[in-house]
């Protein structure tokens, strides 16, 4: 069994940096022309970094700037790689941020800036996908489905947060739309699923893992006792974009290592 994507364009939004850069070397070796997003200039050599890997092993792609919660942004992204590479077949929602607070002081640009990326960066990311899918329609060449979607949400998605009320909120939403649109598109053959990690090691979350005390204590939340690596999450974005998961629409799969079991009911609660 092989995973191919051969002939297909894939947009992977932040693929600049942590989660994204391992979803873009995953679907670049599967054989996508990848997209590689990133948010500002300050990201412009980490993206390149990424895509010389790609590039190194013989893949191919771009970088492309392009703030994901700017309207204007996202809909020149999407015209630009169709003119270049002719459609778009896979799109990566994985841009996302964290501006953690207690909630009786979050301020509003903290909310707005959380929900700007890790929502309604989404949102448009998807719109413009969608669009560009339905104009294209099925083309057998490139995949058995019009298009494809993968929202990376999180196990915040289900795991209430305290001190992050915006990220939390931001992740549960995503569930929502994801499911949505798996089912207004579906009959479309348009694919539409989210991927949610538990703790994978990435800047993000840079103070859970950068002291052997805090990782000690990260690894108290994961049964499968190891902190999760951007492949963990390549991989299944690989499988999940690819025609072996044609059946797969409308579902979060979590990728946590157990996180989601509740480690600490292992002795009885
Ligand atoms: P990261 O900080 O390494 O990557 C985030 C990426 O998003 C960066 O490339 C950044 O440049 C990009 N980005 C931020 N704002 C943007 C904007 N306005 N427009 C375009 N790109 C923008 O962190 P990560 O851990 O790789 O996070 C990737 C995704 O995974 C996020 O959605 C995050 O919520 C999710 N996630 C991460 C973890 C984890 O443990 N690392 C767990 C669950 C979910």
């Amino acid at each position: 069994m092989e995973i191919s994507l051969r002939n297909q364009v894939a947009v992977v939004t932040g693929g600049s940096s942590g989660i994204g850069s391992g979803i873009a070397k995953s679907l670049a070796s599967a054989g996508a022309t990848v997209i590689v997003n990133h948010s500002s200039e300050r990201s412009r050599d980490e993206a390149q970094a990424v895509l010389k890997e790609i590039t190194d092993a013989g893949g191919k792609g771009i970088t492309y700037q392009c703030d994901v919660s700017k309207e204007d942004q996202v809909v020149k992204m999407f015209e630009d790689t169709v003119s270049q590479f002719g459609t778009v077949d896979i799109l990566i929602n994985n841009a996302g941020i964290q501006k953690d607070s207690k909630f009786t002081e979050m301020t509003l640009d903290q909310w707005n800036a959380v929900i700007g990326v890790n929502l309604t960066g989404q949102f448009l990311c998807a719109r413009e996908a969608i669009k560009e899918f339905l104009r294209r329609g099925i083309d057998p060449s490139r995949s058995v489905a019009c298009g494809k979607i993968i929202h990376i949400s999180s196990v915040h998605e289900i795991i209430p947060w305290a001190g992050h009320a915006n990220y939390a909120s931001s992740k549960g939403a995503i569930r929502m739309l994801m499911q949505t649109l798996a089912q207004e598109y579906g009959a479309n053959k348009i694919r539409v699923n989210s991927i949610c990690p538990g703790a994978i090691q990435t800047p993000i979350n840079k103070d859970a893992w950068s002291t052997p005390e805090a990782l000690n204590s990260l690894l108290h939340l994961i049964p499968y006792d190891r902190i999760g690596q951007p492949e963990d999450i390549g991989n299944l974005a690989a499988f999940l974009a690819s025609d072996l998961a044609d059946y797969i629409t409308g579902t979060s799969i979590f990728v946590d290592g157990g996180m989601t079991t509740f480690e600490s009911f292992s002795t009885g609660g």
